[in-house]
């Protein structure tokens, strides 16, 4: 039972059969994945997906699988947090963290993406997968991987956290760290995806897999109450998930799963590595690639495959779009922590730094729901904040040591 009619092009609007196609033949546009809007409506109701179990699939007949998925069944349904904790510290009145930092099973959004490219692998009969990663897309491809019995090769900057490449290195795929960085990496997989016939998630099969994003979108829509949220903060590095959540609200409405949106959403980004963020500041179509440097490993993509569908996204949303130094990622990663109790990586730190300027500018107001995106784990770049926290107090296991060191 599938609801989709086929990919067509971003640009051109070709159409094309779903197959392992990626860009168009006539222009080199990005295809995408086509469903049957009208078919969907019949059964994809709020009582149908209430009624389904607790992850990404209660969504199904918007994700562009054939059959039963058969990977990701624990993933997706995490946490909306009301933060007012949070919301206090910064001055508004609603204010929301969607929490991927506890995505099963690695502890980022990409388990999202990586369930829908592993599934759409196997019913195109692949048994090997393989990705271009910054970070946590390598950790999901391998974990994942190795639960579904697939090969996997999976390639990454040398220079990543140590809290990455161990967890990509435990799941025993072949782990190859390329001296230079993701852009570099990236290149390097196009080579080899043309000569080796694997399933290259986010490369001949990133129709499917980038799809995956959309449920984080869904699951914002449906824990809000069936409605959307008016301000979405969401970090970029290829600049797809920014697209697919606002696909996501487009879709939901357009099946009658909401009534209407008023959303506008936001791009945040790194100083050190901020393109789509500069596009749209400077009102441009052109996504000048840069050199990243910056703590925040997980987004540094200096040349985003999405950049300009990222940066129209926000202009047609009537967003905007912010940028922070590293010092303000690791002062937002400890506001976070210190007022929700939630801890989470460098990226987290990006779009909640983001979102705190884009309040205090004026660009968001103050008396409206805000949403703000965090896709991943803290405990994954415990570099970035390791001599930033403190120490604890170390005492003899006496009564008396304890008094003096800390006090009564
Ligand atoms: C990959 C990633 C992103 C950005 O995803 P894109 O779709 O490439 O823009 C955001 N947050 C985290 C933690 C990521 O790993
Ligand atoms: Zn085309």
């Amino acid at each position: 039972m599938s609801f989709v009619k086929g990919l067509k092009c971003r640009e051109c609007g070709r159409h094309y059969p779903k197959e392992v196609l990626y860009v168009c033949e006539y222009c080199f546009g990005p295809l995408e994945v086509v469903y049957d809007y009208e078919k969907i409506k019949e059964t994809l109701t709020k009582e149908a997906v209430e009624s389904r179990p607790r992850n990404m699939w209660r969504y199904r007949e918007l994700l562009p699988i054939d059959g039963k998925p058969t990977d990701g069944l624990n993933s997706g349904f995490t946490p909306f947090v009301e933060a007012k904790n949070l919301a206090k510290a910064l001055g508004v009145k609603e204010l929301y963290i969607k929490d991927d930092s506890v995505d099963h099973p690695t502890l980022s959004f990409k388990d999202r993406v990586v369930a829908v490219a592993l599934s759409k692998a196997k019913e195109f009969g692949f048994n090997t997968v393989a990705c271009a990663s910054t970070g946590n897309l390598a950790n999901s491809v391998a974990s994942q991987a190795a639960a579904a019995r697939l090969k996997s090769y999976i390639f990454i900057p040398a220079d990543l956290e140590m809290g990455k490449v161990i967890g990509t290195l435990i799941y025993k795929p072949t782990l190859i760290a390329v001296e230079g960085n993701y852009d570099e990496v990236n290149r390097l997989c196009s080579q080899v995806a043309a000569k080796y016939k694997w399933a290259f998630v986010n490369i001949n099969i990133r129709p499917y897999y980038a799809e995956g994003s959309k449920t984080y979108g869904y699951e914002i829509l449906e824990q809000f109450g069936w409605k959307a949220p008016r301000h979405i903060v969401v970090p970029c590095a290829g600049g797809s998930l920014i697209t697919k959540i606002w696909k996501a609200i487009k879709e939901f409405k357009e099946v009658g799963l909401i009534d209407t949106y008023k959303t506008k959403i936001y791009a945040a980004q790194a100083n050190g590595c901020a393109p789509i963020v500069c596009a749209i500041k400077e009102n441009s179509d052109i996504i000048k690639p840069v050199k990243p440097n910056t703590i925040a490993k997980s987004l540094a993509i200096g040349n985003p495959a999405d950049g300009f569908y990222a940066a129209s996204t926000v202009r047609e949303s009537g967003g905007w779009a912010e940028s922070v130094t590293d010092e303000e990622i690791v002062d937002a990663i400890k506001l976070l922590a210190q007022t929700e109790g939630i801890f989470t990586e460098t990226a987290g730190g990006v779009t909640l730094g983001a979102a705190k300027n884009l309040i205090e500018s004026g660009r968001i107001p103050k008396d409206e729901s805000i949403v703000v995106c965090i896709t991943g784990n803290g405990l994954k770049t415990q570099e970035a904040v390791i001599d930033k926290i403190g120490n604890p107090i170390k005492i003899k296991p006496t009564l008396s040591s304890f008094e003096e060191k800390v006090g009564k």
